[in-house]
């Protein structure tokens, strides 16, 4: 098809995610032709740092020759047969390195974000309903945490903007308050202390998105606010979730980013980078404890599954992603970028706000310069210098695959500072 005949059939047909349909017809779209590391190439020819990994999903690049190769390996052999009552190669190496290098014992695969939390969620009610605490039917989260677009992820994420219109269609969770950007720590965690206590013994469940609250605008709490919270959910004997699906694998530098806080969650969701983006992959850790909770019985089982669990060709190209973990020192890597991150963004940039960072995930707000949706059409404008970016309303978000180059980093910051130096 030429560029013509895409762009006329996409605006046909496609249906495009969190994208408004006017403004996405007015301007010819980007479409991704070929890509490489952390450079993504267009039909056009033109190329592009991939400033937000491909929606917060790049961790080892693309088309990684060690991941290439696993996929192609895996389609010699079969690309899916399914979970339910029979197993696969890929889906054992996967869980057992993925147990290896987190502590957790059990792995519960999905193919998104959403379901992983929506699994969690399940799992953690039903194992409170098993181990005899019928009254715990209560589920606490976060303001402004976002936890997907399934109806239960919506239910115990808290973002407006998103979600208002399907409240009718929600069940009522408790939300807590949360730190926009470390500001009354202790304060919003002695709140939420006093409301997880009130809940006491009917409440099943706490789901935190831990850190950096991505969706909401890049929300950042530390462990000061976390620690506190988490560890009461404990004590009232409910079970504590961490959605790791986008602060996880290494983008706070470390392999998940609640190693940071003294309580164990008892369930973490990881998905997004689980396979660098290759195919869909996503996954519920769990410990034995709550494993042991499902056994007994065919009335305890967890009757839950998707057709695409624990898909070979994602799980092999989990493992390759997993392994390159250790074989590239990605961690170490990480750490170093992020602090030339932190280097980058202390230099003053036009129409900035404020600047916030953790690990590699950094937030710029910008002043309203442009008017309504400043923030879109900056994106827009830095595409026109080899930067690909998407804003969450007029803030900046600033993402790198862990695999980008420091000289690639501050070319970002310089196609960024040029674009915001001319609007
Ligand atoms: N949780 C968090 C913290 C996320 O950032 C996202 C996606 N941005 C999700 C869950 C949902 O993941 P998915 O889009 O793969 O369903």
């Amino acid at each position: 098809m030429t560029r013509e005949e895409l762009e006329a059939a996409d605006m046909k047909h496609v249906w495009h995610p969190f994208t408004q349909a006017d403004e996405w017809e007015a301007s010819p779209p980007l479409i991704v032709e070929s890509a490489q590391g952390a450079v993504l190439r267009d039909i056009d020819g033109r190329e592009y740092l991939d400033g937000v990994a491909s929606l917060w999903v790049g961790v080892h690049g693309h088309r990684h020759p060690h991941v290439d190769a696993a996929v192609r390996a895996q389609l010699d052999r079969v690309a899916h047969s399914t979970l339910l009552g029979i197993t696969n190669q890929p889906a054992v190496a996967l869980a057992a390195a993925l147990c290896e290098r987190t502590g957790y014992d059990r792995v519960f695969y999905s193919d998104c974000g959403s379901a992983a939390v929506e699994i969690a969620i399940k799992l953690a009610f039903q194992w409170q309903q098993q181990r005899g605490e019928t009254q715990r039917t209560q589920v606490a989260g976060l303001r402004h945490a976002y936890h997907g677009d399934t109806l239960g992820a919506v239910s115990v994420g808290g973002i407006d903007l998103f979600h208002a219109v399907y409240r009718p269609l929600l069940f009522d969770a408790l939300h807590l308050p949360c730190p926009a950007d470390r500001e009354d720590e202790e304060a919003l965690a002695a709140q939420a202390v006093a409301m997880i206590r009130e809940a006491g013994d009917t409440l099943a469940v706490l789901a935190v998105e831990p850190f950096v609250q991505g969706a909401a605008g890049m929300r950042m709490h530390t462990a000061a606010y976390l620690e506190p919270v988490m560890a009461a959910a404990h004590e009232v004997g409910a079970l504590v979730i961490a959605d790791e699906v986008a602060v996880g694998l290494g983008r706070l530098e470390r392999f998940l980013a609640t190693e940071n806080t003294r309580t164990r969650p008892d369930l973490v969701c990881l998905g997004k980078g689980l396979s660098n983006g290759y195919l869909p992959l996503a996954a519920t850790l769990a410990t034995e404890a709550l494993y042991d909770g499902f056994r007994e019985g065919y009335g305890r089982t967890f009757f839950h599954g998707h057709t695409f669990t624990g898909n070979p060709l994602a799980c092999a190209a989990g493992l390759a992603c997993l392994e390159l973990f250790e074989s590239e020192n990605t961690l170490e890597h990480a750490r170093s970028l992020s602090s030339h991150l932190a280097e980058l963004l202390a230099s003053p940039m036009p129409h900035a706000l404020s600047v916030r960072r953790q690990g590699l995930m950094a937030a710029i707000d910008l002043e309203p310069v442009l008017g309504p949706r400043t923030g879109h059409q900056v994106c827009m404008a830095a595409r026109d210098r080899g930067l690909l970016l998407r804003p969450l309303g007029d803030t900046l978000v600033l993402m790198p695959p862990l695999c980008m180059s420091k000289e690639q980093l501050t070319m970002v910051f310089a196609a960024l500072t040029s674009t915001l130096g001319t609007v």
